[in-house]
């Protein structure tokens, strides 16, 4: 290979695509700048997974304390605090970002504060100080920005996306959230358990379109539970103002109904952020949803320009994104590398958690014809029931001749944690037999996910025997 130290590397966007990629390129030796325009961490850090499980957690302790003291015979508890909340978060914040920064510089990355532009195929300008950074090559990391719907009524400034909902500075009587993917419900359940009065307006059958049928349902029963009201299948079709308040006016099954509230959050997806960049000055591919095409090394339809994570659309997740940046690293000092695409994890932080990795149940059947299916109840694993988080259940599905398992959905405590056993198994292509084979700590929540899998083929021990499940 020839000699990495003349390569000059440009990575444009620091956040978890961009600054493991700028990571790994100094550490194969290249010569790295980082030009971000945000906060280092980017919209991960600071406007999505840190900031809102870090008001998930103040939430969901605050639930606890509620509990333990109505169960200790203690007096109402203070109310919760949105300054509190908001400070916990920015705290996070600051650290992480402080530590992201430390890691670039130990690694010997420049890092360049501004807006960076391609000037041709081997130069990108920082626009507010006019200084030219030549190439060998550069990794766009640019990220993704809210979807708009294309409605009346988005202006009013009581409609704000998942950035402007996190700089509230009130808690308002009452959210109206639109869309009921990740970022809609984890604000559903942040802001009801602040004592909001949260409904949900999903334009699918299910909320959760893209996870288990069964899984989504089980939430929206759960969550319907403490309070969050739901419209499925229903579209957003204008928001207007009455009396200071927002209306939003529904359609559902032919019927027009009009929803009233404080706030309105839009979440109805993110879309790739790559305008301003003057990819089109230097001919590189995009397509019409703004996402960069890529192969499978990350590279554009430019020799030696690289684009991962969010700004080139499909599944928009951090550990994605870092995985891909990490494959372009590697290309772009030379050394051959591919995107390691085929098992990537996914996991909502709401309580329950819900997290899957694989295949879901329709697409297994599609693509093998007959499946297993294994399913293990929560209130069946001892660590569950004694810590008071029994909700939900494990599913795993294999493939019926092999027996390998090809795909498992959580809904339960710590799903996000248990999927990682589940993700080694679908990666290394496990069979029943080997997940049934390896002993599990007692107690541990793991513990469901081997009895999922004995129950693949009726052998579970902690609930009633089935029979062989071939579907
Ligand atoms: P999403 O695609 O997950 O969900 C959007 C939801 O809005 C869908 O259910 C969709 O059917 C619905 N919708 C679309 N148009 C609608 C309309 N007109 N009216 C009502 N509903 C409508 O998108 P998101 O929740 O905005 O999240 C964006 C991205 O960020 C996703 O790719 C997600 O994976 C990622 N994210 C991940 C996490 C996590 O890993 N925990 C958390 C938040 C966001």
């Amino acid at each position: 290979m020839s000699d990495n130290r003349q390569r000059n590397v440009i990575v444009i966007g620091g956040g978890p695509g961009g600054y493991p990629a700028a990571i790994r390129a100094a550490r194969l030796g290249g010569v790295v700048t980082l030009v971000d325009k945000g906060g280092l961490g980017g919209t991960c850090l600071h406007r999505g997974c840190i900031p809102t499980k870090s008001m998930l957690k103040f939430v969901h302790d605050y639930q606890v304390m509620k509990r333990v003291l109505k169960e200790a015979g203690g007096g109402p508890p203070p109310a919760p605090s949105l300054t509190a909340m908001m400070n916990q978060k920015n705290d996070a914040i600051r650290h992480l970002s402080a530590g992201t920064r430390a890691l670039l510089e130990k690694n010997g990355v420049r890092i360049v504060s501004g807006t960076a532009v391609f000037q041709n195929r081997h130069t990108v300008r920082v626009l507010e100080t006019g200084e030219e950074l030549p190439f060998s090559a550069a990794i766009i990391a640019t990220g993704s920005k809210s979807m708009e719907l294309p409605i009346e009524g988005l202006d009013y400034p009581g409609v704000l996306n998942s950035d402007r909902i996190l700089d509230i500075k009130e808690i308002p009587v009452s959210l109206t959230v639109i869309g009921g993917g990740y970022i809609g419900l984890e604000f559903a359940q942040i802001f009801q358990a602040l004592g909001v009065r949260v409904t949900v307006v999903e334009l699918l059958e299910n909320i959760l379109p893209t996870e288990d049928p069964d899984v989504a349902q089980s939430l929206m029963k759960i969550m319907k539970s403490t309070g969050i009201i739901f419209y499925t299948a229903a579209r957003v079709t204008r928001i207007s103002l009455a009396d200071e308040t927002l209306c939003i006016t529904i359609e559902k099954e032919g019927r027009e109904d009009k929803l009233f509230s404080d706030r309105v959050l839009l979440a109805v997806g993110r879309r790739a952020y790559t305008e301003g960049l003057g990819l089109e000055n230097i001919g590189i591919r995009v397509q019409g949803n703004g996402a960069i095409a890529v192969n499978k090394h990350m590279e554009t339809s430019v020799p030696g320009i690289f684009a991962v994570g969010d700004a080139v659309g499909g599944v928009m997740l951090a550990h994605k994104a870092s995985a891909e940046g990490e494959t372009a690293a590697c290309c772009a000092v030379g050394i051959p590398s591919t995107a390691p695409y085929r098992v990537i994890p996914s996991v909502m932080y709401t309580k329950p958690e819900v997290a899957r990795v694989g295949l879901l149940e329709g697409v297994a059947r599609e693509k093998y014809g007959e499946i297993l299916i294994g399913r293990f109840p929560f209130a069946a694993n001892g660590r569950a029931v004694l810590e008071g988080n029994s909700q939900g259940f494990v599913k795993v599905i294999a493939e019926a001749k092999s027996e390998c398992i090809v795909g498992v959905s959580i809904l339960g405590p710590d799903a996000g944690h248990l999927i990682g056993e589940a993700a080694l198994a679908v990666e290394m292509e496990a069979t029943l037999a080997d997940v049934a084979d390896t002993v599990h700590a007692h107690p541990t929540l793991s513990e469901a996910f081997r009895e999922a899998v004995l129950d693949a083929k009726g052998e579970a021990v902690h609930i009633p025997p089935t029979l062989k499940k071939v579907r």
